[in-house]
């Protein structure tokens, strides 16, 4: 049994927008309440309030507010978890020596939404025609919403919890299923070996030197949204036209994540469906984009060059691309490796005599001074992490290569004898 996250757009008809929005300031309002009491009971009596405290007190709170009564009293019951779950974190964080914020209270209006976490109060309908009804509630009183698309596991897969949530306006439902690991199953329709380097320039380079542009949408759209800043600027904070360009903004924001989302999407699947072995490095895009600003005493050099980068490399969304890859791959019987690239390095790594070979980010060609491959930089990178994949063949389908060393001149040891690329396919594999 695998769990599988689908979310899906709802299109509710203005009187069932309005009651969704009227449900969502009742969860706000619990919350509220809910934390302040948590305080007062702190501040007043030094006493903590738990989940479990407050969880029995709702029965009270539906005999008083009726209204609260069709929420569902588990959906209540986990608007309370996640403000628990808000202390935990505060609490864990001030422990581990960090700054956390004290949780706060939320306006009605940024409360995201509201979760059912059990399969009761509410129905996934998927029959016929092409899209899907979410049924809240139940008799008369009941919401049947419909919902685009439909998720691709079939009828043996049962929806577990849902979370709806609203965004610009727009309402989704985040269904979790549970799928039988033969229904998760992708086909695969081709028996590749591939390294990929994931980069900026490129947004994917293959061993074979194919590339995948990247598209850049930030880069295209960034115009757009600077002008949409500066209108915004120029109007009065909080006045209806600046609400107004804020949507806007907000809308292109969306949009652009959406269509980074959907590429990435398209692109993961391509190369899982058509390669039996994937070779990648671990990415750490978190590092990668580490500002370049340094400290006062220490101010770091050539910040807005790196600043730059970083908006690339974010944009480029490789922390999408690698979990992607990584549940494609296993769906569809494809070994995906991770190399560890502070151990490989395969960036400066000659995949033909397996030498370090020092480069800077500008250099964009391979050119090996010990044994004259030269090859595009990224396009020798792929190899080497398919190099690494096939000298640790023990690696399970999908994992770390947790290597303690890379193993020296894997590929021929003297530098006379290799002066060509090596085959992608090695012997024996
Ligand atoms: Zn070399």
């Amino acid at each position: 049994m695998q769990r599988r996250k689908v979310t899906l757009k709802l299109y509710p008809n203005a009187a069932q927008m309005a009651r969704l929005e009227a449900w969502t300031r009742l969860h706000c309002e619990l919350y509220n309440a809910a934390l302040e009491e948590r305080i007062d009971a702190w501040r007043k009596a030094g006493k903590s309030i738990s989940y479990y405290d407050q969880q029995n007190v709702l029965p009270q709170i539906k005999a008083d507010r009726p209204e609260f009564v069709e929420l569902g009293s588990h959906a209540l019951q986990q608007t309370l978890r996640r403000l628990d779950l808000a202390f935990q974190s505060f609490f864990r964080r001030v422990k581990a020596g960090q700054t956390p914020g004290f949780p706060r209270f939320k306006s009605a209006k940024r409360f995201s939404g509201f979760t059912y976490p059990d399969p009761a109060g509410w129905k996934l309908m998927q029959h016929g025609g092409r899209g899907t009804t979410l049924r809240l509630g139940s008799g008369d009183a009941a919401l049947s919403i419909r919902a685009r698309g439909r998720h691709r596991f079939g009828v043996e897969a049962k929806p577990n919890d849902i979370t709806l949530t609203r965004r610009n306006g727009q309402w989704f439902v985040s269904v979790t299923l549970r799928v039988p690991d033969a229904a998760c199953a992708r086909e695969r329709t081709g028996d590749q070996r591939r390294g990929v380097d994931f980069g900026v320039t490129d947004w994917a380079t293959f061993d074979d030197g194919r590339t995948i542009d990247n598209p850049r949408w930030l880069r295209v759209d960034l115009p757009k949204l600077a002008a949409l800043q500066r209108q915004r600027a120029r109007k009065k904070k909080g006045s209806l036209r600046f609400k107004r360009i804020g949507r806007r903004i907000a809308r292109l924001h969306d949009r652009i994540a959406n269509l980074r989302r959907d590429f990435v999407h398209k692109k993961t699947t391509c190369m899982v469906q058509s390669c039996a072995v994937l070779a990648t490095e671990q990415l750490a895009p978190k590092n990668m984009s580490r500002s370049a600003k340094g400290t006062v005493e220490a101010p770091g050099r050539r910040v807005q060059q790196k600043a730059g980068l970083n908006r690339e490399i974010r944009s480029a969304a490789f922390g999408m691309a690698h979990p992607m890859l990584a549940y494609k791959a296993e769906e569809a019987g494809t070994r995906l490796h991770l190399s560890h690239t502070r151990q490989l390095k395969p960036s400066q790594r000659c995949s033909a005599c397996w030498e370090i070979v020092p480069k800077t980010l500008s250099q964009r060609m391979h050119v090996c001074p010990h044994c004259g491959h030269t090859a595009p930089r990224d396009q020798n990178s792929a190899m080497v992490v398919l190099i690494d994949a096939h000298n640790t063949q023990d690696t399970p389908g999908t994992g770390v290569a947790a290597r303690p060393k890379p193993r020296p001149r894997q590929r021929g040891k003297s530098k006379f004898l290799t002066r060509e690329t090596p085959t992608t396919a090695p012997s024996g594999a």
